[in-house]
């Protein structure tokens, strides 16, 4: 069962059969379970596109349901918070995946007070802290250009999102990447909605990809071909190639290789409490995968906040949320 809104019950991030609508938050793949051409998708049309773009089907598009923002989450281009008034009269926010920094190319998160808020918990644990964004962007920038010299730079990064992050951020230093097929695909719906990013792609412009890879380059590709094409291209060129990866989890995982940048577009606990405390709800629920939302949970209410595990989007029907809120609050 998903909340119920306007006549419409609506799922969140996952698939559920007696949905009428599903929201999809953001257009990365742990999101879009739920996407089938038959049922409509409340979602943004940045995403929709990209959902499009990446899956090559149509989908039936829901771009606005009374009773129901969508609010800008801060984490992808795209990227969408759901605030719905249910039929029981209590406001309901959906985190999605967030942040609270300024993203590098995507609109900033925009907070808004509601009595339930569901939240996102891919970083439950304090003890995880993001440096500075600006400091991590000036260290990859450092890093690029120094190992430029010595031979090839190879990065292994999400193909939506990360991705493009990664070429904005070479691209304010003069440096133009290479990127393979799947973040060519991406980009061009990127620059349609007016994002400027200089690159090369074989799979869009054959001489500039060959005088690109006549010196030093850096390259970008899914995080699963790093280490065999970094192997694959120190044979070929004769040259040593430096892998790196930027990602949050660079904080808390050994990615195995070179240099991992922890450049994150999810929040950490500190600015999970910064949106906890702009939105003010009366209770928490957490979601997320494996043991984090029980963790997130435990370590939310240590510090005095009404903060419960959401079981599943599924799992727990909107009465049984609403009436379980109803006694907590
Ligand atoms: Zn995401």
């Amino acid at each position: 069962m998903g909340l119920a809104v306007s006549g419409h019950e609506i799922s969140l991030d996952e698939r559920d059969a007696s949905s009428t609508i599903n929201f999809v938050s953001h257009a990365h793949s742990d999101h879009t379970g739920a996407v089938n051409k038959s049922k409509p998708i409340l979602a943004s049309e940045l995403t929709l596109d990209l959902i499009e773009a990446r899956k090559g089907i149509e989908v039936k598009r829901q771009k606005e349901l009374s009773g129901t923002k969508l609010l800008p989450s801060g984490h992808i281009m795209g990227s969408k918070q759901l605030y719905a008034e249910t039929n029981n009269g209590l406001s309901v926010l959906y985190s999605g995946d967030f942040q609270m920094d300024k993203p590098i190319l995507a609109e900033k998160l925009e907070p808004i007070q509601a009595d339930i808020l569901i939240i996102d918990s891919t970083y439950p644990d304090p003890e995880v802290k993001f440096d500075e964004k600006e400091e991590v962007v000036m260290a990859m920038q450092h890093y690029v250009a120094s190992k430029l010299e010595k031979g090839i730079v190879l990065f292994g990064a999400y193909s939506l999102g990360k991705a493009q992050d990664i070429i904005k951020i070479l691209n304010d230093v003069g440096i133009s990447p290479i990127v393979d097929r799947k973040i060519s695909k991406i980009n061009s719906i990127y620059k349609k909605n007016g994002f400027n990013l200089s690159y090369s792609s074989i799979y869009e412009d054959e001489e500039d990809f060959n005088n690109a890879i006549k010196g030093n380059f850096v390259g970008i590709v899914e995080n699963s071909k790093l280490k065999e094409l970094s192997i694959s291209l120190s044979r070929a060129y004769s040259k040593r190639v430096f892998t790196a990866v930027a990602t949050g989890f660079a904080k808390t995982f050994n990615m195995g290789c070179d240099v991992q940048f922890p450049l994150s577009d999810h929040a950490d606990f500190s600015q999970s409490i910064d949106y906890i405390e702009s939105c003010r709800p009366k209770i928490i629920y957490t979601f997320g995968r494996g043991s984090n939302p029980s963790i997130f949970a435990k370590n939310l209410s240590k510090i005095g906040y009404n903060a419960h595990r959401f079981i599943n989007y599924a799992g727990i029907s909107e009465s049984a949320l609403i009436e379980k809120s109803y006694d907590n609050i």
